[in-house]
């Protein structure tokens, strides 16, 4: 059933493709968030369905306009969310802290999870069900910092990973800075914006990126060389930028100039 607000969000999208970043997030937080949450109280189990993280994660990566392959950990650090699961636990947390604090307004389900805490078992023994023990460690734990936690592990982990995505990744923003693009309501044409991003994220389709999964012997660059993500900003012969370093393209500082860049330096470079 959710998976159809999936295809809508993609469809949305698609036909939007030119409006602005923040009117395609609002739609995410108010179609997306709240209909695959919707319920989400009564999901009693540490382990939450496998096709609702791939619709959260597939409409991350229709927001951001990058491929459905691109790393988990880079789309929700750029975007700055939380992962599903960390999500879940705190709508959890929100609702059974009030059912806790306010046990007059919720006098039925308090007396059902009283139940689930005494439910007698064939034997005559007395035991906790597994719904309330999952209830019960919420309560207990009660930790309000989760969503800001989970994210400030997320960054560790790129912060100490190897990988070539991630690599490439602290190169262009070495302290790991989210980025005003999305967190302000500036507008920047949404193309511009998208071929930033994918630029950023390592989902872009350069010989040199096809190379790393795909066709090994095409990697050559315009000018003949080793194509690399940094060599078609600096060092290449044909290039369009004419920058110092890279983290200038993805500084807070002019950023319409630097997205401009970015869209045509890809949109000469993807065409080979
Ligand atoms: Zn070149």
């Amino acid at each position: 059933m959710k998976n159809a607000h999936l295809l809508k969000f993609t469809a949305f999208n698609k036909k939007n493709e030119n409006a602005p970043f923040y009117t395609k997030r609002q739609v995410f937080r108010a179609c997306i968030l709240s209909t695959v949450l919707y319920s989400c109280e009564g999901w009693c189990t540490n382990n939450i369905d496998k096709s609702i993280r791939k619709i959260y994660m597939t409409c991350i990566r229709s927001l951001l306009g990058v491929r459905i392959s691109t790393d988990v950990d880079l789309c929700l650090h750029e975007i700055m969310m939380p992962s599903i699961e960390v999500l879940v636990h705190e709508t959890q947390r929100k609702y059974y802290m009030n059912v806790v604090n306010n046990v007059d307004k919720h006098p039925l389900l308090c007396r059902i999870m009283e139940m689930g805490r005494n439910s007698q078992l064939p034997s005559g023994h007395i035991t906790k069900c597994k719904a309330m023990k999952h209830i019960d460690k919420v309560i207990a734990t009660n930790n309000k910092q989760c969503i800001s936690q989970d994210m400030a592990n997320r960054r560790d982990r790129i912060a100490q990973t190897t990988k070539t995505k991630s690599m490439l990744y602290k190169l262009w923003c070495p302290t790991l800075a989210v980025h005003d693009v999305y967190t302000t309501r500036k507008y920047f044409p949404e193309h511009w914006r998208i071929a930033w991003t994918r630029f950023r994220l390592g989902s872009t389709n350069l010989p040199c990126e096809k190379g790393r999964w795909n066709d090994r012997n095409n990697t050559k660059c315009l000018c003949n060389g080793t194509q690399t993500e940094t060599h078609i900003l600096l060092d290449c012969a044909e290039r369009i930028t004419h920058i110092e370093s890279v983290q200038e393209l993805f500084s807070n500082e002019d950023q319409r100039h630097t997205m401009k860049q970015i869209f045509d330096t890809l949109k000469k470079f993807e065409k080979v």
